[in-house]
């Protein structure tokens, strides 16, 4: 049975609403019949949280911030302390299973297999320090982990990096050999698909600034984009 288990993202600001819409419209093409919840927090402005309501079950939760401005720091992202708020799907615990995805993520093709993976099931980040990264993940909510996450957050504070950022152009060969087998894409960094400027024929336009990016796939956000989103918004 699959009962119990959803597709979870998180919205922490405005700017990453339309981020989660496209999401949800890949997710639904895609063909699974699991709820979509969406974590948000009360920083976002009424209209954000209706249409992301439209899409997704909306459950408000506390901002939490890793305190960590030391590694943000180091990391030029500052903007992600509030990421942490993440950990807070560990408190779903109607929730038996879950699969949580980023709002700059976006599915091609089913995924739903990822509910017979056990917690914690995640794809490694490429490069040291050979973690995991977090824009997709399988977990079970539990607040005993929930607790032993956030006093770990206060205690070691979050070592990561962004070394991955660039890891497809590093292998571009087994990409295009393997790009058929691409079921979801994680637009990492500080450059989102909703960033890109386009064309009047909605063309998107190459960043002159030295984004490596396949832009391909940022074609493909846009075009979910404009299917599902844009009309409504008219
Ligand atoms: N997020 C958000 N608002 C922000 C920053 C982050 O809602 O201002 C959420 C969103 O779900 C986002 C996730 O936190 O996908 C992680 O941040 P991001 O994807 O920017 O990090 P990256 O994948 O680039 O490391
Ligand atoms: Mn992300």
């Amino acid at each position: 049975t699959t009962e119990g288990e959803a597709y979870v993202t998180l919205v922490t600001s405005d700017a990453y609403v339309v981020g989660a819409l496209v999401l949800a419209q890949s997710l639904r093409r895609s063909g699974t019949t699991r709820p979509l919840v969406c974590l948000a927090t009360s920083h976002l402005a009424a209209d954000c949280v209706a249409s992301l309501r439209e899409l997704y079950d909306v459950r408000f939760v506390a901002p939490l911030d890793s305190g960590d401005e030391h590694s943000l720091r180091l990391l030029g992202r500052p903007e992600l302390g509030q990421t942490f708020t993440k950990i807070q799907l560990w408190t779903l615990t109607d929730l038996k299973k879950a699969v949580f995805l980023d709002a700059d993520m976006m599915v091609l093709k089913n995924i739903d297999d990822l509910f017979e993976r056990e917690e914690f099931s995640a794809c490694a980040d490429v490069g040291w320090p050979d973690c995991f990264n977090s824009g997709l993940f399988v977990c079970k909510p539990n607040l005993d982990t929930f607790n032993g996450l956030w006093k770990l957050a206060q205690t070691q504070g979050s070592f990561d990096g962004k070394i991955s950022a660039i890891s497809l152009f590093f292998y571009l060969p087994a990409f295009e050999r393997n790009k058929n087998e691409v079921r979801a894409v994680h637009f990492i960094g500080s450059t989102k698909p909703w960033h890109f400027s386009r064309f009047s024929d909605g063309q998107v336009a190459a960043r002159g600034d030295g984004t490596k990016v396949h832009l391909e796939y940022v074609q493909m956000w846009w075009n979910l984009h404009d299917e599902f989103i844009k009309p409504k918004a008219r």
